[in-house]
């Protein structure tokens, strides 16, 4: 099986010390500054060595929806993570056919890499909530440590007490980290809107959108008083 990411096979394998994986999954349809906030204060929060951003070949939540195109997805997350040498951008779930589960990706994580290798799932609070109707949450439960990250609009509270009302034996991390109200929903509309997106998420990001011309975006756009081309 290919690596997970280009470091990891030196990473884990002299099995001597932990090394502290966090996986940060979405559709990352663009990425944008909430995640990496999130992302960040999960690393340093439960010292994490290594956070790798996956996006999700065909989300198993998003089937409906028009999602673009993968190599596009992955390509604005690998600029997005450049410049944080923790941060690593994973093509593991857009190389996999299908449907995408969280379940499968840990298992498949799990059985390439040692138990040293300590695996951490990084979601907002909008994601845990939905975490016990999780496609095999006992068995999810058994291969990673959760960590929920508050996102505005969504109740820690509640989240945290359908978990233990769901009896499965979850271990979630619950960190708070500065609201920031950004999604990518509101990104794309921006977009189509023709409005600014800057400082929504990376510049790199936003070269990219206007490049490719995605989310219906012009070719030339005044953006902010400048004229912005190609
Ligand atoms: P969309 O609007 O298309 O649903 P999104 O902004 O929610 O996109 P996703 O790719 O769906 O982004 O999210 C990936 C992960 O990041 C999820 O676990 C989600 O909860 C989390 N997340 C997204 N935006 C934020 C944010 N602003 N703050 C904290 N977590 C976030
Ligand atoms: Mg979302």
């Amino acid at each position: 099986m290919k690596p997970a990411c280009p470091r990891l096979p030196e990473l884990g394998a002299e099995a001597t010390h932990e090394y502290r994986l966090g996986i940060m999954g979405g559709t990352f349809d663009p990425i944008h500054y909430g995640h990496l906030v999130t992302a960040e204060q999960a690393r340093e929060a439960l010292a994490l060595d290594l956070v790798l951003f996956m996006p999700a070949g065909r989300p198993a939540f998003k089937q409906d929806a028009d999602v673009t195109d993968a190599e596009d997805r992955y390509a604005m997350t690998v600029l997005a993570t450049a410049a944080n040498p923790a941060f690593d951008a994973s093509r593991f779930e857009i190389d996999r056919e299908g449907v995408t589960y969280t379940i499968d990706t840990l298992r498949a994580l799990r059985a390439r890499y040692p138990d040293n290798v300590k695996l951490f799932f990084i979601t907002g609070a909008d994601a845990i909530l939905d975490l016990v109707t999780w496609h095999n949450a006992e068995q999810m439960a058994e291969l990673a440590t959760f960590i929920a990250a508050t996102r505005p609009g969504y109740d820690i509270e509640q989240a945290r007490s359908r978990v233990v009302a769901s009896g499965v034996p979850f271990d979630v991390r619950y960190i708070e980290i500065p609201a920031l109200a950004i999604s990518s929903t509101n990104i794309r509309q921006r977009v189509r809107e023709q409005k600014s997106v800057r400082y929504l998420t990376s510049e790199s990001v936003i070269g990219y959108i206007r490049k490719n011309g995605l989310y219906n975006v012009h070719k030339v756009e005044r953006v902010e008083g400048t004229q912005v081309g190609e």
